[in-house]
């Protein structure tokens, strides 16, 4: 089963709800999309959020000059020998890892379609079902519970909340918010790194009321050893997001004695379902819950994780809603939504996506 060509290139989506992350307005954004075909018919897609600020990697300009390389490392190869070529690839592209993930999961695509079981299946589910959250940008007080209620009434189950702007604003906006969804949500916070220790402990002690769920990357990654200092029952529940971006990265966290007690694996951040299940090893060994987050993804790289994510037994939350604010996408599928839980699509090969 020999691949024939690659495609690689890049589309600008829309979408449908602008948002602001730490003063910086988003209203589009750019995917790369891979193509890899095969000599018996079938073809494998994947998708990477390339970005200098979260990934490190500056997205290729023109997707075409890069086209020559990447058919001198997969053409001509049989993808039923999927390890080794992810070797050769996980070292050439070692510090472009939304690329990487986008040809990881383009070849799990493949090589599940020509096992003829949908990814979910051949990475073993071990998590039946979980819902995801659904993020709230920095916002005011008003739009933050509007947009609350909204999802409310979607049947979302859980907000994301972002803060990590202005400690006072965070607490009264997670009060009203609160207040605003009632007890049955559940609301998750991410501070982005917006907090000093002291900004963080004030938060906690005065949100205490809210029943946060969790809180996500309250500091900056270099003040890790300021997150050693805290209690430990609230290290427990701090997720590490920019902190945490491959395997060497979660041996590390683990090494320092624990400054987070949930790991958030992006397909992006570590380079795909391959890297991802590394890192969730390392999560399992050391009885580290696991979430799930992503970017602004097409649905192709959204199933690739929620498959990867579904197929690891220490995963507890889920953060998957990065396509659902898009006004369009090249694929349908790759999961369902109902009630806020996202259904990976276990009967279709491979990621259950189709090209439209
Ligand atoms: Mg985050």
């Amino acid at each position: 089963m020999k691949i024939t060509s690659i495609n690689y290139w890049k589309e600008d989506m829309k979408l449908t709800r602008p948002y602001a992350v730490t003063y910086v307005m988003h209203d589009s954004v750019s995917n790369i999309f891979v193509k890899i075909d095969s000599n018996n018919g079938l073809y494998g897609l994947g998708a990477g959020s390339p970005s200098e600020y979260v990934t490190g990697e500056i997205m290729d300009e023109n997707c075409q000059d890069r086209i020559p390389e990447l058919r001198e490392i997969l053409v001509g190869k049989d993808v039923r020998c999927i390890a080794g070529i992810i070797d050769t690839l996980t070292a050439r592209y070692a510090n472009q890892p939304a690329l990487l993930a986008a040809l990881d999961m383009a070849l799990h695509d493949l090589f599940c379609k020509n096992l003829g079981i949908s990814l979910g299946k051949y990475l073993g589910s071990k998590v039946r079902r979980l819902p995801t959250s659904i993020t709230i940008g920095l916002k005011d007080v008003r739009e933050t519970v509007e947009e609350g209620l909204e999802y409310k009434q979607r049947d979302f189950k859980i907000i994301k909340l972002k803060i990590g702007e202005s400690k006072e604003l965070d607490i009264e906006r997670c009060i009203k918010l609160r207040e605003a969804v009632g007890n049955e949500m559940m609301i998750r916070v991410d501070a982005n790194q917006g907090y000093s220790v002291d900004e963080f402990l004030d938060f906690i002690d005065k949100t205490r009321h809210c029943s946060l769920e969790f809180f996500e990357q309250p500091m900056t990654p270099d003040q890790v050893g300021e997150m050693m200092k805290l209690p430990g029952e609230i290290r427990e529940l701090c997720a590490a997001d920019e902190n945490l971006h491959k395997t060497k990265d979660a041996l590390s966290l683990v090494k320092m004695g624990r400054p987070f007690g949930i790991f958030n694996i992006k397909l992006m951040k570590c380079g795909g379902p391959s890297e991802a299940m590394l890192i969730a090893n390392i999560a399992k060994t050391e009885s580290i819950g696991l979430m799930w987050g992503c970017m602004d993804e097409s649905i192709i790289s959204i199933s690739a994780a929620l498959n990867t994510a579904l197929a690891c037994s220490s995963t507890q939350y889920l953060d998957l809603d990065g396509s659902l604010d898009l006004a369009s996408d090249i694929v349908k599928g790759g999961f369902e939504l109902n009630e806020g839980v996202l259904y990976p699509l276990l009967d279709q090969p491979g990621l259950g996506v189709e090209l439209l």
